[in-house]
């Protein structure tokens, strides 16, 4: 498996107002390998969609570095690298409702980057181009000089996915992509997804707010809780051996399709409520809601720690 993109150290900080700092984002590392589809799930708020847009340089990180492809993100400066970054890494929105331009066609605005990046394409290559990129997302070519409130929810998903992929992008950020969506319409969008990977060996990030959708769709899963990755390793190993107490806990949360299962299970219930990223706790930031937090966890920030092949967790309870 070859790296795709390597964040290293990155935090991203917003200050908000006087001498007040919101940690969205702090000190998270990892690598996405090429083709896979890494899962980002976290209560909303955690930090998630900061990551995302930290990748694609949205925002540029507070510290730390985002590697794409060996080359380091931010370092050519100015339009080369925004080009760059716009040609090989795109974005699929969670709202398609307010991510598409109500005053462009369907036609106009799957073109937009098109136009950018191939300015010689005449306008019949380019409509050639964008009745493709509808009928791969399962759109034709009457969708073409439509707007974009002619269309439901999923449709409109379809097109900001034909969108992202209008200029043939390695990699896209997913950002809770589904969750505006109908739950019948949800798989289909999944799907699409995957059908798309497999056919153009994209790569994913996969941002989402609990873990039931994610795990059909994710190779590896990270969890983030406050600006922290608390818990990374392999969908499968995840969800059978969830090792930080705060993937445990939305583990059980999700239904059991089993109703025998489901009434014997045990809830863990969070107490309390996620604190203000203004002003994180000391030490372990999941420790005033975890229900196995002991003295050092208020103490001491718990390292990154490797506890079983491929399964990297952030926990005192595996130092
Ligand atoms: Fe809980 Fe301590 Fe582990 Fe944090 S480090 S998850 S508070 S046991
Ligand atoms: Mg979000």
């Amino acid at each position: 498996l070859k790296p795709l993109i390597e964040v290293e150290n990155v935090s991203k900080h917003f200050s908000i107002g006087k001498n007040k700092t919101l940690h969205a984002v702090d000190e998270i590392s990892f690598t996405i390998y090429k083709g896979e589809t890494l899962g980002l799930v976290g209560e909303s708020g955690c930090g998630k969609s900061t990551v995302g847009r930290t990748l694609i340089q949205l925002y540029t990180p507070t510290s730390g570095r985002v590697i794409f492809a060996g080359e380091e993100l931010g370092d050519r400066k100015g339009k080369a690298d925004k080009k760059f970054i716009h040609k090989n890494m795109q974005m699929i929105y969670q709202d398609p409702y307010s991510s598409l331009n109500p005053r462009m066609t369907v036609l106009e605005i799957i073109s937009e980057g098109l136009l950018i990046h191939h300015p010689n394409m005449s306008g019949m290559e380019r409509r050639t181009r964008v009745l493709e990129l509808l009928e791969l997302v399962g759109l034709n070519q009457n969708h073409a000089n439509r707007y974009p409130h002619e269309f439901s929810g999923g449709q409109r998903q379809r097109v900001g996915i034909a969108r992202a992929l209008a200029v043939d992008p390695q990699f896209i950020v997913a950002d809770e992509p589904i969750a505006a969506l109908d739950v019948s319409i949800q798989a289909q969008i999944v799907n699409l997804l995957k059908n798309l990977q497999e056919e153009k060996g994209l790569t994913y990030l996969f941002i989402a707010h609990d873990l039931s959708m994610v795990k059909h769709i994710s190779d590896r899963i990270a969890v983030m809780y406050l600006g922290h990755i608390m818990e990374l390793t392999e969908s499968e190993e995840l969800y059978d051996n969830p090792l930080h107490p705060y993937t445990q806990a939305l583990l059980s949360a999700i239904p059991l399709p089993d109703p025998k299962l489901e009434r014997q299970r045990e809830r863990i219930i969070l107490k309390g409520d996620v604190p203000n990223p203004v002003n994180p706790p000391s030490g372990c930031r999941f420790r005033t809601r975890c229900p196995k937090a002991m003295d050092i966890c208020s103490i001491k920030t718990p390292n990154w720690v490797e506890a079983k092949p491929n399964h990297f967790v952030a926990c005192h309870l595996y130092e």
